[in-house]
């Protein structure tokens, strides 16, 4: 109910992702989210109260489904509640978490409600050692296994996100084959992260360089004889047939803001949790949803590019919706919401070369028969 008693009225408003904490039990090298747990970061969280009552006014608003993340939400001593209050509402809950924190207690209390949605767990290797390197913190790897037998015991469904920072083609054509054998594994695995993002707060430049150095090579994902290629190349091919075409100046073309909001730890909501521009936040403690996703997010998402190299390359690029490159990506990276990124250009236009859409002196902006080529690609059967 709002302050009026009434009703807010129906919006579209599909997802709603909960950054229920910044702090994390693990520390791994990559993270673009962590901060060191403290009394004071504690004390600004949104209280569990809190976040019900927005999970209530989402609810209100017809929007069926929440995400919960973090840093790492379990970490929170209230996340059984706030779970709990959620899935009684009627939400589906999905729940992105490193899995250590999954006891019996948790597990169970997963089971207890039918299960619409798989818990998805990010691991970080496939052998204590490069898990361990990864999240600097001993005992992680024995945890999550530990964890995904739990999960198994109380035949709670999840699904493994891999996130293998700085790992060789070698590795990775290794881990392939690990996960096919293993029973933790096989069947579970829904994808992996290959591009890690820097820090969402723009808080610290030494990390993100740090970041960006583990950032895997689109040239290794390619390499030894393409081995990753068959399945990678299958699901870039058929993304880019259903979605290829030019998206001009506007700069927010996908569903931040409009379908989908976030809300950060401290009570700020904002189209994307890549997009905490002092701009674009807006303050639920003060507000209401209804008001920030039929008014405010509206308003100030309405944005034309002025940049001229945006212009000149995004806004003509037939990849574009293919290519990484996104309002969010462009704000953490570059500070600015309309920015080409050189690292996922690179990307996107080494896949569209390999896949034989683009010749090796061709860019993806300056295409202008683009439509001919993917027509031809399918009439000649070359759809993987
Ligand atoms: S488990 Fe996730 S949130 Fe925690 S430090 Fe690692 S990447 Fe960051
Ligand atoms: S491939 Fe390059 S030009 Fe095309 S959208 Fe990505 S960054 Fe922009």
């Amino acid at each position: 109910m709002n302050e009026l008693g009434m009703r807010d009225r129906r919006s579209n408003i599909a997802l709603i992702t909960f950054e229920l904490t910044e702090r994390c039990n693990f520390n791994c090298i990559h993270c673009c989210v962590r901060q060191d747990d403290c009394a004071k970061l504690r004390k600004s969280e949104l209280r569990y109260d809190e976040i019900n009552d927005i999970v209530d006014q989402a609810a209100d608003m017809g929007c069926l489904y929440i995400r919960f993340t973090g840093g790492e939400p379990l970490f929170r001593h209230d996340f059984a509640l706030i779970y709990e209050h959620a899935r009684r509402k009627g939400m589906r809950v999905n729940i992105a978490t490193n899995g250590a924190l999954i006891n019996s207690r948790i597990a169970k209390m997963f089971a207890s409600f039918a299960s619409f949605e798989d818990i998805y767990l990010s691991i970080y290797g496939l052998d204590n050692a490069a898990y361990e390197k990864t999240t600097r913190t001993a005992g992680s790897y024995r945890r999550v296994y530990d964890a995904m037998a739990l999960l198994r015991a109380f035949n709670v469904p999840y699904k493994l996100k891999g996130i293998f920072p700085n790992r060789t083609a070698k590795e990775l054509i290794s881990y392939k084959r690990i996960i096919r054998t293993n029973k933790y594994l096989k069947d579970h695995i829904s994808g992996y992260n290959l591009y890690l993002d820097p820090r969402y707060r723009r808080d610290s430049p030494e990390k993100n360089a740090k970041i960006m150095s583990y950032r895997t090579k689109v040239e290794s994902v390619f390499d030894n004889n393409n081995i990753l290629i068959d399945d990678y190349a299958k699901h870039c091919m058929t993304f880019i047939m259903g979605h290829a075409g030019r998206c001009g100046p506007n700069i927010f073309t996908c569903s931040a803001g409009r379908g989908q909001i976030c809300v950060d730890s401290y009570g700020y909501l904002y189209p994307c949790l890549m997009l905490k521009s002092e701009g674009l936040s807006y303050d639920i403690r003060r507000g209401r949803l209804y008001t920030a996703i039929s008014e405010f997010f509206p308003r100030k998402l309405n944005l034309i590019s002025r940049n001229a190299e945006y212009i000149e390359k995004c806004s003509e690029c037939f990849l574009k919706p293919f290519c990484e490159q996104c309002p969010g990506k462009s704000f953490v990276e570059s500070g600015v919401y309309d920015q080409p990124l050189d690292y996922y250009c690179h990307v996107t236009n080494e896949i569209a070369q390999r896949i034989g859409l683009l010749k090796h002196s061709e860019q993806s902006w300056q295409i202008s028969d683009w439509h001919a080529r993917i027509r031809k690609y399918q009439m000649e059967g070359r759809v993987l």
